[in-house]
C-alpha cells in the first residue's frame, strides 16, 4: 500500500543534500558531460557493482575513446574488452548502438530522452540517468538499488518483481523527481542505494531518510522490498571439450544469441556424448595414442535464472586436421588466455591448465 508523500520536495532535498555532503564525487565517469562516457558507464553499471566496473571502464575508454571508434571496431574486439564483466548482450548492444548513432544521428550521441531510449540495450531508467548526467534533463530512475530505497522509505509492500508493484514504484519515482539539481538527485539515489540502504544490513543511522522511513520506523527493513515466494533456481549441467595441442587449445565462437552470445568458448557438448567421437567428427581431431580423455575439475557458475555445472574433459591432440581451421574455430595459445574474450568460468578452466603447464616446466 502507498503512503502519502509527506512534504513537497522533502525527499529530494534530503537526497540532494546528502549526495553533496556524503555521496560519491570522484568516480571516473563523473565530472563530465560527455554523453558517450556517461552512456558506457551506465551500461557497465547495469547489473555490475562500481568497484568491478572501474578497471573495465578505464580499459574500454582507452581503446574506444569515442562513438566513432567503437562503431568502427570489430565486435570481437569489443567483446574482448568486456570479457569477465558478464551479461554480454550489453556489449553487443553498445556496439550496435554505436553503429546506429553513426548511421542515424550523424555520429553525435542523441540529445533527447526518446532518442536515447530508442538505442538497443537502453531502458527507461538508463535513458533517464544518461539524460540527467549529460544534459541535466529531468527524469525518474528506477534500478534495483533505487527500488529498494523507495520501497523502504515509502513503505511500498508487495513483490517488487511484479508488474503492479513496479508500476507503483515508478509512480513514486516520478512524483519525487525535483525540478532542479537533477544530477545530484539521480547520483544521490544511486549512491544511497549502493552504500547506505544496502540489501543485507542497511546503515540506517547514517541515512538522511531515517526520520520518515517507513521500513525503519515500523521495523520492516527485513520485509522490504517484498519478494514473492522464492522459486527454486533451476540447475543445468554441460560438458566442455578441452582439446590441447602443444601449448594451444581449441576454442569456438558461440552463436550470437543465448548465454555468452558471440564470445569464444570451449566447445560445449551434450553430457552423454562420446567425447572422442565428437572431437573427431566435428573438429577433425586425432587424439594422442595411449592418452584417454581426462575429466578436469568441475566448475559451478551462477546466472540470474539458473545455475550451471561445467564438466570439462581434456583430450590430448596428436594431429590438427584442416577442419579445425574453419571460421568460428581457432587454436588459442595458452599464453593469450587472460586477454581473450572468454566467459569467466571458461577462462578459469583454462587459466588452471596454463598454470599447470607453467609449473611443469
Ligand atoms: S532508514 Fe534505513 S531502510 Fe530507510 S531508507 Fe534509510 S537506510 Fe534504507
Amino acid at each position: 500500500m502507498l503512503r502519502q508523500n509527506d512534504g513537497m520536495g522533502q525527499f529530494a532535498k534530503q537526497i540532494i543534500t546528502w549526495q553533496q555532503q556524503s555521496g560519491r564525487h570522484d568516480l571516473p565517469w563523473q565530472n563530465t558531460r560527455d554523453p558517450y562516457q556517461i552512456w558506457v558507464s551506465e551500461i557497465m553499471l547495469q547489473q555490475t557493482q562500481v568497484n568491478a566496473v572501474i578497471g573495465y571502464y578505464a580499459k574500454f575508454m582507452a581503446r574506444f575513446p569515442d562513438v566513432a571508434t567503437l562503431a568502427a571496431a570489430p565486435l570481437d574486439d569489443v567483446m574482448q574488452h568486456w570479457a569477465g564483466l558478464g551479461y554480454y548482450a550489453r556489449a553487443r548492444n553498445l556496439h550496435k548502438s554505436a553503429v546506429m548513432i553513426m548511421a542515424h544521428f550523424g555520429g553525435v550521441f542523441p540529445g533527447t530522452f526518446d532518442e536515447v531510449l530508442s538505442l538497443p540495450g537502453i531502458g527507461r531508467s538508463t535513458a533517464a540517468a544518461i539524460c540527467a548526467f549529460a544534459y541535466g534533463q529531468r527524469g525518474a530512475i528506477l534500478d534495483g538499488n533505487v527500488k529498494r530505497v523507495l520501497a523502504r522509505r515509502f513503505g511500498v509492500t508487495g513483490d517488487v518483481r511484479s508488474k503492479l508493484i513496479e508500476e507503483q514504484l515508478w509512480q513514486v519515482a516520478e512524483r519525487e523527481v525535483p525540478n532542479n539539481d537533477i544530477e545530484a538527485y539521480t547520483q544521490g539515489l544511486m549512491d544511497l542505494g549502493a552504500t547506505v540502504c544496502t540489501r543485507g544490513q542497511p546503515s540506517c543511522l547514517l541515512c538522511p531518510l531515517r526520520r520518515q522511513c517507513v521500513a525503519f520506523n515500523d521495523g520492516m527493513i527485513d520485509q522490504l522490498p517484498g519478494r514473492g515466494a522464492r522459486k527454486e533456481t533451476p540447475h543445468r549441467q554441460t560438458r566442455m571439450l578441452v582439446m590441447l595441442h602443444a601449448n594451444s587449445v581449441l576454442i569456438e565462437r558461440r552463436p550470437p544469441t543465448g548465454i555468452w552470445g558471440g564470445l569464444w568458448s570451449l566447445p560445449e557438448i551434450a553430457m552423454e556424448s562420446d567425447v572422442l567421437a565428437v572431437a573427431k567428427s566435428k573438429f577433425g581431431i586425432t587424439p594422442s595414442k595411449g592418452r584417454r580423455p581426462r575429466p578436469l575439475a568441475e566448475i559451478e557458475h551462477g546466472f540470474t535464472h539458473y545455475s550451471l555445472t561445467i564438466y570439462p574433459t581434456e583430450i590430448a591432440v596428436a594431429k590438427r586436421e584442416l577442419s579445425a581451421e574453419e571460421p568460428g574455430i581457432l587454436w588459442l595459445d595458452l599464453a593469450d588466455i587472460s586477454t581473450a574474450a572468454l566467459p569467466a568460468p571458461v577462462k578459469k578452466i583454462l587459466l588452471a591448465l596454463e598454470h599447470k603447464a607453467k609449473t611443469k616446466k
